[in-house]
């Protein structure tokens, strides 16, 4: 078998949840866009519906009917990118609450669908989606009179630390949003993972944890939820002067056992992260060697005792954040980047 090997422990995944929802008091949701951020959106949901989540978030509403087919009727299933054109029967089918972003989408949602569910995006500085200001006051009664089923914005700058700069966007987008939303009615929310450590005042009625739940930076205290095991395709000797992989950027400076592992940048382990990653045999750290190729990744594996058959490049002392800063990226985009062709293992909720 040529093939890694990625385990989810859904066990993680629900302590996680259940460890973020003790953080506030309100509602706490579940993101599971892009297939449960690549950990498999089948499992996942169902854990965490059983976990006690109600309110999903995907991210388009073709997302939106694969989750009503895997959990059934009553979750309510929020789209953050709202109702575009050609989602009307998808929105029907799978009964699904479109989070409305704009005019535009607002009178597209009440002509095709009066009376069904909704939700309205605000934009409060991260320019992305939702409403603006100006579009909100000119929106807002006619909107609110229909009862929207939440009203919520995202925050640019959650995951910055108080001593970033960037980190007083936080308190403005809160002020933005408590300004547009005082005194409505409707359910609200502003806070993904980031948000719920910002405190209390960021908190509303219903938070929307995504990347936390998985394991991921900025819940510094979450529980690793995927282990990665790379099969040991071939081992062999190296001597002084001998390279390893494309190009030769890694040349022995001294006798090294060299193996060859099953995976590479078309598994989504990025490239750039070559010169500086590990791999762990139970114990023992060993380094990669050389460039990343599309489907094998060479290791120094002289410090173990004997070859072994499998390395792992992800497991509780390598989480994906250690991973996301070797390659100069984040948490997010190496597990969604996480490869099609892994067999995948869920441990039991
Ligand atoms: C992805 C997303 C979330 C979840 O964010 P995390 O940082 O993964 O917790 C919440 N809200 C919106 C609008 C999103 O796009």
């Amino acid at each position: 078998m040529a093939v890694a090997e990625l385990t989810i422990d859904l066990k993680a995944l629900c302590d996680n949840w259940q460890a973020l929802s003790s953080h506030s008091q309100s509602d706490t949701g579940a993101v599971v866009k892009a297939d449960a951020y690549g950990l498999g959106l089948a499992k996942v949901a169902p854990a965490l519906a059983a976990a006690g989540a109600r309110q999903f978030f995907v991210a388009a509403c073709e997302e939106g009917v694969q989750l009503r087919h895997i959990l059934g009727s009553g979750p309510e299933i929020f789209v953050f990118s709202g109702h575009m054109d050609g989602d009307t029967d998808l929105i029907t089918q799978a009964n699904l609450t479109p989070l409305l972003n704009s005019i535009d989408q607002m009178l597209r949602h009440v002509e095709a669908l009066p009376g069904h569910s909704f939700g309205l995006q605000l934009d409060t500085g991260m320019n992305r989606l939702g409403m603006e200001d100006a579009e909100w006051r000119a929106l807002r009664d006619i909107a609110l009179a229909q009862r929207p089923a939440l009203v919520m914005s995202h925050l640019a700058c959650a995951d910055a630390t108080p001593d970033e700069p960037e980190f007083a966007m936080n308190a403005r987008q809160l002020q933005s949003f408590v300004d547009m939303t005082d005194e409505i009615d409707a359910p609200r929310s502003l806070a993904a993972t980031g948000g719920i450590f910002l405190g209390e005042d960021y908190h509303f009625d219903l938070t929307r944890p995504g990347i936390g739940m998985y394991g991921g930076m900025p819940y510094a205290n979450a529980r690793p939820v995927v282990t990665l095991s790379v099969p040991v395709i071939q081992t062999r000797d190296v001597l002084p002067g001998e390279t390893v992989g494309y190009s030769n950027t890694w040349t022995a400076q001294k006798p090294t056992r060299v193996a060859t592992i099953a995976a590479g940048y078309a598994d989504g382990l990025i490239r750039a992260m070559g010169g500086d990653a590990w791999l762990w045999a139970g114990d023992t750290r060993c380094k990669v060697l050389g460039r990343i190729s599309m489907d094998m990744i060479g290791v120094d594996v002289s410090d173990l005792d004997e070859d072994p058959t499998a390395l792992e490049l992800l497991n509780d002392r390598q989480p994906v954040d250690m991973l996301a800063d070797w390659a100069g990226t984040i948490g997010y985009e190496i597990l969604t980047s996480m490869g099609a062709r892994y067999t995948r293992r869920y441990l039991p909720a």
